[in-house]
């Protein structure tokens, strides 16, 4: 079984779903006391959201270089950036690093056209929602059209995230909010919604929707314990 790198910490509150959704699934393939091979390396998220927010992106992408390599020393078979906004230097971690990193876009784009769907929305943080390294990505690398929420229901979405969901604080109105943002975006044609910030699955549930909502934490745990079993056998 290959080792997992998780770069995590981009909210602690996100990464310990990782953790537990690859161990579970780790268990539920191979069964009895079988668990993931794991290292992790946890940041601290206020140092990252400061200088996100004075776009300082030169300083964290550095900071996520350095980061990467200790996972890469430490033995890490492979990376998984336990965020979406933070696969904004994606393409510069991958150059600095020997180990192949997997990226939560394309593991997610796998999976809505495997559904056949081809008009997804999408929730996030404003950098991803707005960005060309994410939305740009499921445009131009996958071919999905992507609908994004309007200027004022994104700025909500964003504000929840660091307000709220990185501290843990689940907020019946802030449900509301984003259970409207996701009923325009099917008004305006969505067939399914990509919950790309990796705390919004705390937030929202499948049931909250009649459309699909593919949760990026989820898949991305999925997709890394499909890389760490490759070649495995019993
Ligand atoms: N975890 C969030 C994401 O998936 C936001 C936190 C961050 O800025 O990294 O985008």
């Amino acid at each position: 079984m290959k080792t997992i790198g998780l770069l995590g910490g981009m909210s602690w509150e996100s990464s310990i779903e990782y953790y537990r959704i690859i161990n579970e699934e780790i268990k539920h393939r191979l069964g009895g006391t079988y668990s993931a091979k794991i290292i992790m390396n946890s940041v601290n998220f206020h140092e990252i959201e400061v200088l996100q927010h004075n776009s300082e992106w030169e300083q964290l992408t550095n900071l996520m270089i350095e980061e990467s390599k200790k996972l890469e020393l430490a033995g890490a078979d492979f990376l998984v950036i336990c965020t979406n906004t933070m696969h904004k230097m994606a393409n510069e971690l991958q150059k600095n690093l020997s180990i192949p990193l997997l990226h939560i876009a394309d593991a997610t784009a796998k999976l809505v056209k495997d559904k056949d769907i081809q008009e997804i929305g999408l929730l996030g943080t404003k950098f991803t929602m707005e960005e060309e390294f994410y939305k740009g990505r499921l445009e131009n690398m996958h071919k999905l059209n992507v609908i994004l929420p309007n200027l004022d229901e994104r700025n909500e979405i964003h504000r929840i995230i660091y307000d709220e969901l990185v501290l843990g604080t689940i907020n019946y109105q802030s449900k509301e909010i984003y259970k409207d943002a996701i009923s325009n975006l099917e008004k305006n044609g969505a067939q399914g919604v990509i919950l790309g910030c990796t705390e919004i699955g705390l937030l929202i549930k499948p049931s909250d929707t009649n459309l699909p909502t593919f949760d990026t934490t989820f898949i991305h745990s999925i997709a890394a314990v499909d890389m760490a079993l490759e070649g495995y056998v019993l």
